[in-house]
């Protein structure tokens, strides 16, 4: 298939080409990077945005079961829902986590529903960057939302942050120890804060764990982003759908209020120029990794070690060889 009718597809909401889209941009192959980038380019100009919505919690927390309940909630509003995953342990673990297919049976059977497990990459950069261009190739394809998920590896819930609109982190019911355990880094990136398996017995653990939650949220300092009252924390249960409603109220209020005041677009032009310095530096650090220049620097780091060259004269030459002029 050539890329234009890859394009036509995509843009007529057709999943196996958005599917086939996404495997052309997980590749590696420079042909492969060059047919992306050429598609990409070429869906631009329909300028379809989804909500973008990021979700971190750690495993067991019951993100699996809060997406396909607020996938299946959101779809039942008419709604076409993407899931994408950011998961730079699934080539460790053997297996993706995040990718198992037993996972969200229902939301995957949902004909509004897409979902796409995180490719086997050890390397977060490449994922970020799959993940991203997945993320717009499910945007020109009309999906209203896209969810993205992560699981609280490395600087994964800061990528995930770095590409959504919305960042949502799901906790647990626990005691007033637990509150400390999660990184304040991790607390300033969210937009609400939502305590899963909030039923039965867990319910009033739920419920002080929400309160714990905003109290310490009002002690963090107020961001330009966010209208009174936010960031919030709530309560929701994922296995009894309840409170999924008001937690997408809050995502519309949020997504209206930044709309209006200009923070919306002026967070999307952030995040691309982030993005494009990243990836800047990805691909000068990649080139830093070639066979070429590991034999040079490897060679060179003999003589800097015998004290026969300088350090910086040494990164001077390793420059020179790969054609990168020195800063
Ligand atoms: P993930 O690892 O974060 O994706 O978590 P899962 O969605 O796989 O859920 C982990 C466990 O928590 C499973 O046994 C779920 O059935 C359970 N769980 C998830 N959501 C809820 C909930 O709302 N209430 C209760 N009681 N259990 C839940």
């Amino acid at each position: 298939m050539d890329i234009t009718e890859l394009r036509d597809r995509i843009l007529n909401q057709d999943r196996r080409a958005l599917a086939r889209a996404i495997t052309l941009v997980e590749s590696g192959r420079s042909d492969h990077r060059e047919q992306a980038a050429a598609l990409l380019d070429a869906l631009r100009p329909a300028g379809r945005q989804a909500i973008r919505i990021g979700l971190s919690g750690t495993p067991g927390v019951g993100k699996s079961t809060f997406i396909e309940s607020f996938g299946m909630f959101l779809t039942a509003q008419g709604m076409r829902v993407a899931v994408l995953a950011v998961d730079p342990s699934s080539a460790r673990s053997g297996g993706s986590i995040l990718g198992d297919k037993t996972r969200m049976e229902r939301l995957s059977r949902d004909k509004h529903a897409f979902i796409r497990p995180s490719p086997s990459q050890t390397h977060l950069g490449g994922v970020a960057r799959r993940t991203r261009e997945a993320v717009a190739l499910c945007e020109a394809a009309n999906f209203d939302v896209v969810l993205i998920e992560t699981v609280g590896v490395g600087q994964s819930e800061t990528v995930v942050s770095e590409m959504s609109d919305l960042f949502l982190l799901l906790l647990a019911p626990a005691g007033g120890d637990e509150l400390q355990g999660v990184k304040r880094g991790i607390m300033e990136m969210a937009d609400l804060i939502l305590v899963n398996k909030a039923d039965g017995d867990l319910k009033a653990t739920a419920t002080r764990t929400c309160a714990d939650y905003s109290g310490a949220l009002r002690l963090l300092r107020k961001r330009p982003q966010d209208p009174e009252g936010f960031p919030k924390a709530m309560t929701v249960s994922a296995i009894e759908e309840n409170g999924l409603d008001e937690a997408w109220a809050q995502m519309c209020e949020l997504t209206s209020w930044r709309r209006a005041q200009g923070q919306w677009d002026s967070r999307r032009a952030a995040q691309a120029r982030h993005w494009f310095i990243e990836e800047l530096r990805q691909t000068v650090l990649a080139q830093l990794e070639t066979p070429k220049a590991l034999q040079e620097i490897n060679g060179l780091a003999a003589d800097v070690a015998e004290n026969k060259l300088s350090p910086s004269a040494a990164a001077d030459r390793v420059l020179k060889a790969l054609h990168i002029p020195q800063a």
